[in-house]
């Protein structure tokens, strides 16, 4: 072959895997000017996509309470998914008007009603402050001292910047660990209203049965509206408060997309790790999520049992029952994943090749020689202690009881601080809003699952490993009663891995002590009580070390340990930053090219194509569903239970113009090759024109690996096509007005 046809035929091979394949990757705005999205797809000018000098795509796409979200119209109505809105609707429903079972449509304005602690932050600028963070470090510092100057200096950049902005919002947000930071300045609206929501049965139709799925059929959107003060400014809910009116309005495209047709996603992924080092994975593998996805199934079941037979207690229990499957499903699907691709591995020979570059040039030894070793020592660290960090950790998550009682005696101490020296929660900025989270989250206590969540931690405290127990709870458990000293045995007062009959018999009286403690805590504290709790935020440490509640006794008595694990963690952190911003480095400089940091909850964009996949041997899932496969997977039984209505709307075909003409049906879900995660939920999905053709709200099980990891091959994310959005309001719900409002006429 002539060499010219030899270049030729690679010039092509190259520029068609460009065009075919997308690419790893949630870029951040700094970095969007160095894709040729032209070349991938896209038909529109990159200065229409994003724009800091003038009015582009990003101005009307927000962050939803850490989901993404898009404004479709002039008065402020966005656009996100049901499973982002759960909490409101939630909140809103009683059994007599039950929102979440049979879905909320406002007919105007007045009927909507607040989404209490909801808020939403449009990106209105960034830029690189890590000269500024990192200048207040120096080498005589600990390590602690070094994470602590960061995070002080970021808290005094955030200030200052929302003195000189009032009404916004600031973020300073570490790109790459200890080494970039960009500090983000949001528009911040506070008065976050709920529009409509479709039936439980098709915003969530196949439950947590078809979640983390494909082929997926379920219509997770709903609409949500911003409001403003009359003058324009942000402002908390009030009645004379205004639509607020988006810089850029997202299009709406009835028309939706097509298998391959280019795509791309504008959104606020929340946490990917793919930069972290092989032991952290061990760690996350063997460790971490199985512990806690063994606990949530218990917390899950447990939480079940006692909401079967009455709606109501079940309405009190539904959003922690959902946050906790969804959490326990990804792990599940992330560590089938892990040992499906091998990433440990895979990660292990990545660094012994890195290792081997390292260690072929000795200046680079010099720097970097001990980097991997020293990261890989830091986890090991953590592995050692960590099941008794990982029970302290989710024992105060467990009891709402607990928690208050901690915030309210944290709150008091750091109150006394001066506002940047504050933990977050309580500097004057979060003041409001960890007091509405008091407020919201008292609104759904019960005792007996707050009491048997808690007592079950109590008890797996008391199985920890002898060198592992947790003092201040071993202690508080006996006091001064004699069983006390019957029962210790090396400092403990029991030994777990004791089979004997004697050990047995101590387990036995422990089990009866943690009995006995819980029944007298339950029954004497007073912190169920919303005004109680919110009167005792603000007070004193004294006077919150005065109050007779056994809770809060308990809290004063972790205080410490907290404390402790608090200090190891930020010595961590300190080590970490230093290390990861060399690893960083020299991973640049092995690969010859620059990499985009990992997620972080700021605005990124991904690009890709709608594209099928193969899950397994012999199985290929095309990627767009459709009505018909609604109908396909309805039975009579939660949670495949269709609406009656919707059913005979299908049967007599009545798809308005949303059918899709080659499939015969409504598109309902569709599929793709780009790259996301929690936090993309809500993300409007965007043609090559930069319309909306769709609503992200999920992955494939497969690709829960995401966070870890992104492969061509498994990589696939789901969206509700805005065909089903539109023909859910439109002909299931006759919500004209909301489709007039969009501009799809
Ligand atoms: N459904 C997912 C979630 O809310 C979205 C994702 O992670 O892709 O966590």
């Amino acid at each position: 072959m002539k060499k010219h046809t030899v270049s030729i035929i690679l010039i092509i091979v190259v520029l068609l895997c460009n065009f075919l394949s997308a690419e790893e990757g949630m870029y951040p705005l700094s970095e969007i000017h160095k894709l040729d999205l032209q070349a991938k797809g896209l038909e529109i000018e990159l200065s229409e996509l994003y724009n800091p000098d003038g009015i582009s795509l990003i101005d009307g796409i927000c962050n939803v309470s850490g989901c993404s979200g898009s404004f479709v119209s002039e008065k402020g109505l966005i656009l996100t998914n049901h499973h982002c809105v759960y909490r409101a609707i939630k909140n809103a429903s009683t059994v007599e008007n039950d929102f979440l079972e049979n879905g909320f449509f406002a007919q105007n304005l007045s009927e909507e009603f607040p989404a209490k602690g909801y808020t939403v932050r449009i990106t209105e600028s960034y830029r690189d402050v890590s000269d500024e963070v990192l200048n207040v470090i120096n080498k005589n510092m600990t390590l602690a001292e070094r994470t602590k100057a960061i995070e002080k200096k970021i808290k005094e950049i955030i200030t200052q910047v929302e003195a000189e902005n009032p009404g916004k919002r600031a973020s300073v947000s570490e790109m790459f660990i200890g080494k970039t930071y960009v500090l983000f300045i949001y528009n911040y609206l506070k008065d976050v209203r709920l529009v409509y929501a479709p039936p439980r049965s098709i915003g969530n139709f196949g439950g947590e049965t078809d979640n983390w799925m494909w082929p997926r059929h379920t219509g997770d959107f709903s609409i949500m509206r911003a409001y403003v003060a009359p003058d324009s400014s942000p402002a908390g809910f009030s009645p004379e408060n205004i639509p607020y009116t988006p810089k850029k309005v997202i299009k709406v495209a009835p028309e939706g997309v097509n298998e391959e047709d280019f795509v791309f996603i504008l959104g606020y992924p929340g946490r990917t790790y793919r930069h972290r080092t092989s032991h952290f994975l061990d760690y996350e593998y063997n460790v971490r999520m199985q512990f806690v996805a063994e606990l949530y199934e218990w917390q899950i079941n447990a939480m079940e049992e006692i909401s079967a037979e009455n709606r109501d207690i079940e309405l009190k229990h539904l959003s922690k029952i959902k946050g906790r499957s969804n959490t326990m499903k990804n792990y599940r699907g992330k560590l089938l994943g892990i040992r499906r691709m091998n990433l440990i591995d895979n990660k292990i020979e990545e660094e012994i090749k890195l290792q081997e570059f390292i260690n072929s040039d000795t200046k680079r030894e010099k720097e970097y020689g001990t980097v991997l070793d020293e990261l890989n020592d830091i986890y090991k660290e953590t592995k050692e202690n960590s099941e008794r960090s990982l029970i302290l950790g989710y024992l105060r998550r467990s009891s709402n009881l607990l928690s208050y009682a901690y915030t309210l005696y944290e709150g008091a101490i750091e109150l006394q601080k001066d506002d940047v020296e504050r933990e977050s929660a309580y500097m004057n900025r979060n003041i409001d809003m960890t007091k509405k989270r008091l407020s919201l989250t008292a609104k759904d206590f019960y005792a007996e699952s707050d009491k048997i969540l808690f007592k079950n931690m109590l008890e797996r405290s008391a199985n920890l490993p002898l060198h592992q127990r947790i003092s201040v709870i071993d202690e508080l458990l006996y006091g001064n009663d004699v069983s006390h000293s019957k029962l210790i045995t090396n400092n403990s007062p029991h030994d777990p891995t004791d089979i004997s009959p004697q050990g047995e018999t101590k387990r036995g009286e422990y089990i009866e002590q943690i009995d006995a403690f819980i029944e007298n805590a339950y029954s004497k504290s007073q912190l169920a009580g919303e005004e109680y709790l919110l009167e005792l935020f603000g007070k004193t440490p004294d006077e919150i070390r005065a109050i007779d509640d056994p809770f809060i006794q308990f809290a004063i008595e972790l205080y410490p340990l907290y404390q402790e694990q608090k200090e190891i963690g930020k010595t961590r952190k300190g080590a970490l930053d230093q290390l990861y911003s060399k690893l960083i480095d020299v991973k640049k400089e092995f690969m010859g090219s620059e990499f985009v940091p990992d997620a972080n909850g700021t605005l990124r964009l991904t690009y890709g194509n709608i594209r099928g996949y193969s899950p397994r041997d012999a199985v290929y899932s095309y990627p767009i569903t459709t009505l018909d496969g609604v109908v396909e997977k309805t039975t009579s039984e939660f949670p495949f239970d269709s609406p009656e209505r919707l059913l005979k709307l299908h049967k007599h075909k009545k798809f308005g113009r949303f059918g899709h003409p080659k499939l015969g049906s409504v598109p309902v879900g569709i599929l793709y090759n780009m790259d996301t995660t929690g936090g993309n939920s809500g993300s409007a999905v965007l043609n090559a024109k930069g319309e909306l053709v769709g609503i992200n709200f999920d992955r494939a099980y497969e690709a829960t690996i995401n966070d870890f990891a992104w492969s061509e091959d498994y990589s696939r994310s789901i969206a509700v096509d805005i065909r089903y959005v539109l023909w859910v309001l439109d002909i299931y719900s006759d919500a004209d007005y909301l489709l007039e409002e969009m501009g799809v006429n």
